[in-house]
């Protein structure tokens, strides 16, 4: 299966902050695979602004710095890089100051499509919306991305809201969440409204339960103070877990537009019980000793707190209400340093109302999974009669479709989140982005749960790294009759 790459209109891209970490690791390389893939036109710039006093010269060593390391080798062509970095250029800007804009404008054309990427703190935003406007580089047409963090509660989020609103328009507005740029995120609404199978059996009379799981092996090492003040419900759960839940709850939108697709999740938002103490688990790694390998660190040695209270980890059971889904619970699952790093979402099945083939005959339940990392695909879990003159046994076998193998050799191309959002930014498409109503509404649903435990100033317990989490986790589906998925790459 061959896919098409379309071109996207010429544009001007403007990444302030494009010295930083994440435009070396993630928005450079994205853009160069773009330009391989040939989707950048002929006369698309990408201007990078930061504090740095560089020239053109020094911003292009860097990105072909960035190619080099984030880049697979197969697809690094030093011809093509060459090319791609040639569109490149570079005006040091500091946000806060007003040197550089004058050359910038000058730099940014007014007849192509113009975004700005702010690729910075979200303290910076309200500056550079400020100047772009002030210096008259940005136009009614321009757009700007903004990263998260969007905001640390309700109030920064609105906050922020209307910094930016006060200079853009809504329209203009990208929030980026990257787990909504994934494939198999994307491909969860073609197999929910592109097919008659699912959509039947999408509700509480069918789907027992759903289990999201964002497990990483990596501790917080390295950025644990910036952490610190965060934690897994700000930095994971109110932002993208809380996407891949709207996407699996929503209803069907009138049509794939963007601001159809958003009201349907904005509803799932709204409709999000209060969660109450005891559906919430909040884990804290521990240290590990040497043990013949190397020690590792606990959690509050990480974050340089030792009294810290924050959680590595977090579990928990969230109830939509609304006639689709009253009485079947989403459990919500994620946390640094667990056994494998693997994100899946899986609707797990009711059984069936009578078993004709009687108790004990091996029965399961079915599992359609959704795994986004780290091979992306879909498994479907039926269950077959286990071959053999043994009688009617039943097992249970895997209809299984990974992407990168049903798909070919484009499939192994599956286009990284960050560089599928950035042409969507240019085509002026933003299904794939937050409203700022969503983020607000999430906050608004997050904010009591977490002044909830500050207020009771919970512990989050203990867990040892290489562990699923906290043994209280176990519990929160124990005592529903239920189990947790392995956690398993
Ligand atoms: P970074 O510290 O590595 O880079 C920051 C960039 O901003 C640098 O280019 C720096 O020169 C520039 N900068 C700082 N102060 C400036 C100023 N006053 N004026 C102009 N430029 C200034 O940060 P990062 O990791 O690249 O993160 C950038 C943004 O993206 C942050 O909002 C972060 O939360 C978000 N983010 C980062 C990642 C990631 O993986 N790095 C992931 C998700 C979101």
């Amino acid at each position: 299966m061959v896919s098409r790459v379309i071109p996207v209109e010429v544009f001007d891209l403007v990444i302030f902050g494009g010295t930083g970490d994440l435009a070396r690791r993630k928005i450079l390389p994205g853009l160069y695979r773009r330009y391989l893939a040939g989707q950048m036109p002929e006369g698309a710039r990408i201007i990078g602004c930061a504090r740095a006093e560089l020239d053109d010269a020094g911003f292009r060593a860097i990105a072909g710095q960035a190619v080099t390391e984030f880049v697979d080798e197969r697809k690094r062509d030093p011809v093509v890089l060459g090319r791609f970095l040639e569109s490149l250029h570079y005006v040091p800007i500091d946000a806060t100051g007003d040197g550089g804009w004058n050359r910038l404008r000058g730099l940014v054309r007014k007849d192509v499509v113009t975004a700005f990427y702010f690729s910075v703190a979200p303290g910076l935003f309200g500056a550079l919306a400020e100047r772009l406007h002030k210096h008259g580089i940005a136009t009614a047409e321009s757009r700007i991305v903004v990263e998260k963090p969007f905001g640390r509660d309700l109030a920064t989020a609105r906050e922020l809201n209307a910094v930016l609103a006060s200079h853009f328009a809504e329209r203009q507005i990208y929030r980026i969440d990257h787990y909504l740029g994934k494939e198999t995120v994307q491909n969860l609404m073609a197999v929910r409204f592109a097919n008659l199978l699912f959509e039947p059996l999408w509700n509480h009379q069918y789907v027992d339960h759903v289990q999201i799981t964002v497990a990483e092996t990596v501790g917080v090492g390295g950025r644990g103070a910036y952490y610190d003040k965060s934690g897994a419900m700000r930095d994971m759960v109110q932002n993208h877990m809380m996407q891949l839940l709207c996407l699996i709850a929503m209803e069907p939108p009138y049509r794939f537009d963007p601001d159809a697709v958003r009201d349907e999740k904005l509803k799932v938002i709204k409709a999000l019980r209060p969660v109450p103490p005891e559906n919430i688990v909040r884990g804290q790694y521990r240290g590990k000793p040497r043990n013949g390998g190397p020690a590792e660190p606990a959690y509050s040695v990480d974050a340089e707190n030792p009294d810290s209270l924050t959680e590595s980890y977090i579990a928990l059971k969230v109830e939509v209400a609304n006639w689709r889904w009253m009485g079947t619970p989403f459990y919500l699952r994620t946390g640094k340093k667990l056994r494998a790093r693997t994100s899946e979402i899986a609707i797990v099945f009711k059984e069936p109302p009578h078993s004709i083939f009687g108790d004990g005959q091996g029965w399961r339940e079915n599992v359609l999974a959704i795994r986004l990392q780290p091979n992306e695909g879909m498994n479907l879990s039926v269950m077959i009669k286990e071959p053999g003159p043994g009688g009617m046994r039943l097992t249970e076998v895997p209809l299984d479709m990974s992407f990168a193998e049903a798909l070919g050799p484009e499939g192994a191309d599956i286009p990284d989140a960050y560089e599928r959002l950035i042409m969507d930014v240019i085509r002026g498409n933003q299904t794939l982005f937050m409203r700022g109503d969503e983020v607000e509404a999430a906050w608004a649903w997050a904010d009591p749960i977490i002044s909830g435990w500050e207020s009771r100033g919970d512990k989050p317990k203990g867990y040892d790294p290489g562990s699923s989490g906290p043994e209280d986790a176990l519990m929160l589906l124990h005592r529903d009759g239920r189990r947790w998925r392995e956690i398993r790459e």
